[in-house]
């Protein structure tokens, strides 16, 4: 909602409210925060609070080390799970210098540029995420295990599911902070879970996203579990995706809804930009070297760059929903990564490729589960980065990347990431140990 600054001050009175955080989101997509009682709230509302940001990953131009936080007074909410006398509320902010202008490389600017450019030629983006996450339990000293004793599976319900009460409070507090919710339900895997999301403007979906994991991190703690959006904790089940469901709108209208619900020429194009840029994004997208485990085959992940109306395990399955909407589902996101990045990219790949008249690659139409690289590669399908390392140089290859996120962003980016990979690379792990210690 857009509250006036006086608006916000009769909620804060009338609430009870005695501490405001000012929360932002750092280069790796982290949520930060800083907590003021709410007697410094008209300070803040003067975007006069500020942030060292010497100490912060990520932020790199050393000359502006003091930046300013300025609150989003449109995403002010109270955390439910906190006291309810003398309560919690947050904003999400921007991030200035001391003239007020937004730093260009901070996430959400990022966004808002490329958001505000669609926007120029007529375009907004609807997004629609579906989140998976685990919970698992604590041991004795409360740190996290990858230990469950529950043995659902998909949709399954009480009391084989033992993870019910934990989203229904999930979810229910998010409602009470304003967010829709569409539908959740128990996951393939042994305690995970997904919680569904519905469509709404990119820049709101990526603020809820960010809210989504710290509330439900919170929730979890409370019934003793931990909860993960690592994308796979577990080698031998599925690991956890964020799946994103777009339609483009303009004039009001879902432009990727053609005749007869097939996808329109606009809608093609558009997927055919996210396609030629997927290996470029894929570092943002997928930003762990944990994330690559997840991309393999046999496991509803993708690991090729395809897509279909059919094979619902193509890298973007066009869905045709009832009432003849069109959507483009991308399946390969994985929620540790920064939401703001990736829809970025996402939009303006596939701006580019309506731009341009992208044309799509051959749709794939039959099961490819169970070919081999040799003859993927005779059907001419490529593949994801199968690595971090591999991602990374795509990434620094993309001029496209290079523009959303600019040259500052994309190479503190890089740099980060490639000591990341190489840091990796540099561990001796049990795997090798079993396997080689006693052999050679
Ligand atoms: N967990 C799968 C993934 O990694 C998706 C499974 C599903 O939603 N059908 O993307
Ligand atoms: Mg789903
Ligand atoms: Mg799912
Ligand atoms: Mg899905």
């Amino acid at each position: 909602e857009n509250y006036s600054k006086s608006e916000i001050l009769q909620m804060v009175e009338e609430e009870d409210v005695e501490f405001i955080r000012l929360q932002f989101t750092d280069m790796f997509g982290v949520l930060k925060n800083v907590a003021i009682p709410s007697s410094r709230l008209i300070k803040a509302m003067e975007n006069r609070c500020t942030i060292d940001t010497a100490s912060l990953d990520g932020f790199t131009g050393e000359e502006e080390r003091d930046l300013y936080l300025k609150p989003d007074l449109s995403t002010f909410s109270i955390l439910p799970w906190r006291p309810q006398q003398g309560k919690v509320a947050r904003f999400l902010c921007d991030v200035c210098r001391e003239d007020g202008t937004e730093i260009e490389d901070s996430p959400r600017s990022i966004l808002k540029r490329v958001v505000k450019k669609a926007q120029e030629k007529g375009y907004t983006l609807k997004v629609n995420p579906e989140c998976e996450f685990f919970l698992f339990h604590t041991d004795d000293n409360g740190m996290p295990t990858t230990l469950t004793h529950e043995k659902a599976g998909y949709l399954d319900t009480s009391p084989i599911d033992l993870g019910e009460n934990t989203r229904r409070d999930i979810i229910l507090t998010l409602e009470e902070m304003g967010y829709e919710i569409d539908s959740s339900h128990h996951e393939i895997s042994p305690a995970q879970h997904e919680i569904d999301f519905t469509y709404e403007n990119a820049m709101a979906t990526a603020d809820k996203i960010m809210t989504f994991k710290m509330a439900v991190r919170t929730i979890a703690k409370r019934y003793g579990l931990h909860a993960t959006f690592m994308p796979k904790p577990r080698a031998e089940v599925n690991g956890s995706g964020m799946h994103l469901n777009m339609r483009l709108l303009k004039d009001g209208k879902n432009i990727f809804k053609g005749e007869d619900g097939a996808l329109s020429a606009e809608g093609e194009a558009f997927l055919a930009g996210i396609l030629y840029h997927i290996q470029g994004m894929t570092a943002v997208m997928n930003p762990l070297v944990n994330s690559y485990k997840r991309l393999v085959p046999g496991f509803e992940a993708p690991s090729e760059v395809t897509w279909s109306r059919i094979q619902r395990n193509a890298l973007v399955h066009v869905r045709k929903e009832r009432g003849g909407e069109v959507n483009l589902e991308l399946r390969s996101p994985d929620s540790a990564s920064n939401p703001y990045l990736v829809f970025a990219l996402c939009l303006a790949a596939g701006m580019e490729g309506i731009e341009k008249g992208l044309q799509v690659p051959e749709e794939l139409t039959k099961d490819i589960r169970n070919l081999n690289e040799e003859e993927k590669k005779l059907l001419g399908i490529q593949m994801l980065p199968e690595n971090l390392g591999e991602a990374i140089k795509a990434m620094g290859q993309d001029t496209l990347v290079s523009k959303v996120l600019g040259e500052t962003y994309r190479k503190g980016y890089m740099k980060a990431k490639r000591k990341e990979w190489k840091d990796y690379l540099e561990q001796v792990s049990e795997w090798e140990l079993n396997r080689y210690l006693y052999r050679v």
